[in-house]
């Protein structure tokens, strides 16, 4: 029997990805949505969780599609009212947030999904499993595209909370702690933050494994042209390259065949496993890589940004 989903914040990711991810599977059937001014084909959309959740409306499970900074006080309302919840990625606005949630379904024995969608583009697994047991001597990100092309006129990503260059850098750095074979932590970072705002605009990092590796991230929001979502690693025995936001891989400068596979129906099919098993997948690597960047860097002012 399908799962019934309610989708709460009807923005961009929700009508590009979650809705037709929600439409084209056998696993779910939406029956409502919530969002202060957005729409949704065919099912009643409720100005927030509360009216939502006192319509009387039966739903199992719902996903928080809203800014990261509003996410929090959503996702606790559902999992209290027995729902299992998907968080889009950042799952929350602070590590101690998405904590809280972790207990909130414990308590209430219900799933909570920290969807991490890049870790489903195709190259991850298969780059993943290249380096499994390997020896990394070195490893480059590179996270760098136009923050007007992608994100125009967005307010919250540049607000306390939404991470600024972070936003989209996350899903480099959940791809990151995805397939390195050795736990990585921050060791050092820069950010570049607008005088005019409150996120970084350019960040630097350079992380640190348990073998000495040299690891280095860089995210940047300024660049036009080409977009660069790579991460490149050499190991003792050959090096592996992943490009376009993981959706490309090559090993020993040879392109490799990959399985087919779309993010969102993959997050979907994977947030219906959990539930019918009762499990809650729950990862806040990549989030406490962000958050140890914020606590650890160097803060550099630069030039305002306008939109
Ligand atoms: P967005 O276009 O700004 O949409 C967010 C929506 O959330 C807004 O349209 C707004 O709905 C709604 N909202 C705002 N405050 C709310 C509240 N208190 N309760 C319920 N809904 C509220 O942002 P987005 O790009 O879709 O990003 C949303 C999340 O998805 C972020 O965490 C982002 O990192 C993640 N994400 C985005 C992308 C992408 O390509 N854009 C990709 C993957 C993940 P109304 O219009 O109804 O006011």
């Amino acid at each position: 029997m399908a799962i019934t989903i309610a989708v709460v914040g009807l923005g961009k990711i929700a009508h590009d990805q979650h809705l037709p991810a929600i439409a084209a599977s056998d696993d779910f059937t939406l029956v409502a949505a919530a969002s202060p001014e957005g729409t949704a084909e065919g099912v009643p959309v409720f100005k927030d969780i509360d009216g939502l959740l006192a319509s009387g409306i039966a739903f199992d499970a719902i996903a928080m599609c809203q800014p990261p900074q509003v996410r929090y006080i959503t996702a606790a309302k559902a999992i209290r009212a027995g729902k299992h919840v998907l968080l889009e990625k950042p799952p929350g606005a602070t590590l101690a947030e998405v904590e809280g949630l972790v207990r909130f379904a414990d308590e209430h024995g219900t799933t909570l999904f920290a969807a991490w969608h890049s870790r489903y583009a195709p190259a991850v697994e298969p780059a993943r499993a290249w380096l499994a047991g390997q020896q990394v001597v070195s490893a480059e990100m590179i996270w760098k595209e136009d923050v007007r092309r992608w994100h125009p006129g967005q307010q919250w990503i540049w607000q306390p909370g939404g991470l600024g260059v972070f936003d989209p850098g996350i899903n480099g750095l959940s791809i990151l702690t995805r397939i390195m074979p050795d736990f990585i932590h921050l060791a050092d970072g820069e950010m570049e933050i607008p005088s005019n705002r409150a996120a970084p605009i350019a960040a630097r990092m350079t992380l640190a494994d348990t073998q000495g590796a040299k690891i280095t991230a860089e995210f940047d929001w300024r660049q036009t042209g080409p977009q660069s979502w790579e991460i490149s690693v050499t190991t003792t025995t050959g090096t592996l390259l992943l490009t376009r936001g993981g959706s490309a891989l090559v090993i020993d400068g040879v392109a490799q065949p990959l399985p087919e596979r779309s993010e969102y129906p993959a997050v979907y099919a994977d947030f219906a496993q959990l539930i019918r098993t009762g499990k809650s997948d729950t990862d806040r690597s990549p989030l406490r890589l962000v958050a140890d960047a914020f606590l650890r860097s160097r803060h550099i002012a630069t030039a305002p940004f306008m939109d």
